[in-house]
């Protein structure tokens, strides 16, 4: 019998997992922050369309600078972007580790604050990238002070942060993000994957002064489009051009690049469930604050609740009723993703049952 532990690997990947949330075929999935509600039968037609003149020329390579997405993907994020400044990958996880492949590597260090998204270690692992998570104070906000006390204490060459942040749902003023640049002289990687759930401002609006910042974002989450895996950054067109030298060639598919500037034609039907989950997310918080637990405040799709003495236990009696959460593995605490009103309130009603 073959076995991993016979080979060769690397020895800093050896007895590594790979990463990844269970995928379980329940009927009220809220485990991986996704935009549970479908994609608009509208919005269906035109990819179809889009694919089906795709596939014909499929015998060809596809377009490998994807000028026309991300022209349309500038045009999305407005800011008086264009397409050099912007880029797009296989999510914005693809993005994040052809950032650390250009920008961190072997002799670098990043910087992150926890708890945080947990791929980022991974990212860093796989790009031989010293990683350094520096844990956030109670309540898990970040000022301009701490930031920039922990940057110059840990001098990186990467700082990232997260607004909001994963898994906290902890939103992150322009003015921490301002002064983070202005404490080194590094990249600094602002992930926005939840920017469209949050009243905050993007950090977009500072791209025109500060050529080291890179704005990440997805169509995964309040776009709903996690099954066609596109993310993407803007930045200045130089942090693109690093971009190129360590991507793969065609990297993206053509049937990927279809599909995506068919789905951004139709930006409003995409984004029109935003505002209704986020209504979800806040009857979580006070459902779940009238009940004596201990929600965090969210800006994104998610609320990270404390205050259960066995997080397990009620994770594995919610799926047992069919509905999936995410144990993050922070003390009492469990995630949960804010679905559509109807998954909300069968999670709502079966929390408040085991409580009772
Ligand atoms: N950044 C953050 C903060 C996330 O939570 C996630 C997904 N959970 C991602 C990036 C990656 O998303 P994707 O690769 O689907 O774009």
């Amino acid at each position: 019998m073959s076995s991993l532990e016979n080979l060769p690997i690397r020895d800093d990947l050896r007895g590594q997992e790979p990463y990844g949330a269970p995928q379980l075929d329940v009927p009220v999935s809220l485990n991986v922050n996704e935009n549970t509600h479908g994609i608009p039968e509208a919005v269906a037609l035109s990819i179809v369309e889009r694919l089906a003149a795709a596939v014909v020329g499929l015998n060809r390579y596809p377009e490998r600078e994807f000028l026309e997405l991300r022209e349309s993907l500038a045009k999305f994020l407005g800011n008086n972007l264009t397409s050099k400044q912007v880029w797009a990958a296989n999510g914005s996880n693809e993005v994040l580790q052809q950032f650390f492949t250009a920008f961190g590597g072997p002799g670098r260090k990043a910087l992150s604050f926890g708890p945080t998204y947990s791929m980022y270690p991974n990212i860093a692992r796989i790009t031989l990238t010293e990683y350094q998570e520096v844990p956030r104070p109670d309540g898990y906000e970040l000022t301009p002070d701490f930031v920039a006390q922990a940057i110059s204490k840990h001098r990186p060459n990467v700082v990232l942060i997260f607004a909001p942040n994963n898994p906290t749902g902890t939103a992150v003023s322009l003015d921490t993000v301002r002064t983070a640049y202005e404490a080194f002289d590094g990249m600094l990687l602002v992930d926005e994957a939840y920017a469209e759930f949050s009243d905050g401002a993007s950090s977009l609006e500072l791209l025109p002064t500060m050529e080291r910042l890179v704005v990440s974002r997805t169509m995964s989450k309040a776009f709903a489009f996690a099954g066609a895996r596109v993310g993407y950054m803007a930045a200045s067109a130089a942090v693109v051009d690093a971009m190129r030298i360590v991507r793969l060639p065609y990297h993206l598919s053509a049937l990927t690049q279809a599909a995506a500037l068919a789905a951004l034609e139709h930006g409003d039907l995409m984004l029109a469930n935003v505002e209704k989950i986020k209504v979800q997310r806040d009857r979580i918080i006070s459902a779940c604050r009238e009940w004596g637990l201990e929600p965090y405040d969210s800006d994104a799709n998610f609320v990270l609740v404390g205050g259960f003495s066995d997080p397990n236990a009620v994770f594995e009696d919610l799926l047992a009723k069919g509905v999936l959460v995410r144990n993050v593995g922070i003390p009492g605490t469990l995630r949960i993703t804010a679905g559509t009103e109807a998954e909300t309130t069968k999670l709502l009603a079966e929390i408040a049952l085991l409580l009772d």
